[in-house]
């Protein structure tokens, strides 16, 4: 499903984030990228998305490589793919509902059916009970799960998450695995970056190193 051929990616002014990087990830697959610091974990979690492009070799996914597509074809990419990235933030001036609704109203669903799909996805995080509150009045961990929720409401095949367990506390990053672990079971392909790799034991692990990917 996603492909990694001989991929590097330079940002400039000459930063090798990613040198000469092949990986295959298989349908309802789980895999955990890891890797220091600066590895390239974001970045490889970037291409797949188009939010970068490579400078070198090929990123395929579902077939159509991603470096070459037309940007007026990545919302349509985009649609299958949940993410829970750092820079994604939560609206803090809008209901946890809102937060939620919004990738929905974007994609001009009718409302009925949206505040449906909203619950939904809510009630996979377990915040149902909260859909009125302010994001402020969220912990850590319920803001992690809320954005969770906003990734999956458009039930993406492909989840990609960008340090997820950042900033909680060991209980909350295991709950927060938790909810990972079924989108999994549920035949949802996941990717997670992270440094805690014995939060998700069984687990396919990759390594990065300087770019490079290790094992
Ligand atoms: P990780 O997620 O493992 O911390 P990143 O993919 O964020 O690693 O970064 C890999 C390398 O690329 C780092 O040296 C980082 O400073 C650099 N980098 C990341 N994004 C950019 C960017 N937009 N412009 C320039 N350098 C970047």
């Amino acid at each position: 499903m996603i492909r990694f051929d001989r991929v590097s990616k330079r940002y400039p002014p000459g930063i090798d984030a990613l040198s000469d990087v092949n990986v295959e990830v298989k349908s309802g697959e789980f895999l955990i990228v890891g890797g220091h610091s600066g590895a390239g974990k974001s970045t490889l979690l970037k291409l797949i998305a188009a939010i970068e492009r490579p400078t070198g070799g090929a990123v395929l996914v579902n077939g159509q490589n991603i470096g070459a597509l037309p940007r007026g074809a990545v919302p349509y990419l985009r649609r299958n793919i949940g993410l829970v990235f750092q820079d994604q933030k939560l609206l803090f001036d809008r209901s946890v509902f809102d937060n939620v609704m919004l990738p929905l109203a974007i994609a001009g669903f009718a409302p009925k059916e949206a505040a449906r799909r909203v619950r939904a996805a809510l009630d996979k995080v377990g915040l149902l009970d909260r859909e009125k509150a302010m994001p402020i009045a969220l912990s850590g961990g319920q803001q992690q799960r809320l954005a969770i929720a906003r990734a999956v409401v458009g039930r993406p095949g492909l989840l990609l998450a960008d340090e997820p367990s950042a900033h909680l506390d060991p209980d909350t990053a295991h709950d927060v695995a938790a909810i990972f672990r079924e989108f999994h079971q549920v035949g949802v392909t996941v990717i997670v970056a992270t440094y805690d790799d014995h939060l998700f034991p069984g687990a396919r692990g990759v390594r990065l190193d300087h770019g490079r990917l290790s094992a």
